[in-house]
């Protein structure tokens, strides 16, 4: 039996996956779920989803981590840190 979708809530009907809040974004495709639409820009490519832990800045640190969230694992932008000159320079 499916438990009911908490008001203010969105759930993918396909992976049941639910989130509260306009700014968060969810994959249709790969079913990864995002806290900001710019993180779901990032993880697309034109070839389609890339695995977000494989989603990399320029020195190779990670522009991803995932948080537990109420409702699951939301993948969240890093925070550069330290600082890195390599990447700053586009
Ligand atoms: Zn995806
Ligand atoms: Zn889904
Ligand atoms: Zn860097």
């Amino acid at each position: 039996m499916r438990t009911p979708t908490p008001q203010g809530a969105t759930r993918c009907g396909d992976c049941d996956r639910m989130w509260t809040g306009t700014a968060q974004a969810h994959c249709a495709l790969c079913h990864r779920h995002f806290s900001s639409v710019s993180g779901f820009d990032l993880h697309l490519t034109l070839d389609g989803c890339r695995e977000p832990w494989l989603v990399v800045r320029k020195c190779r640190a990670p522009r991803f981590k995932v948080v537990e969230h109420k409702y699951g694992p939301t993948w969240v932008q890093s925070v550069h840190e330290p600082p890195c000159t390599y990447c700053e320079v586009a």
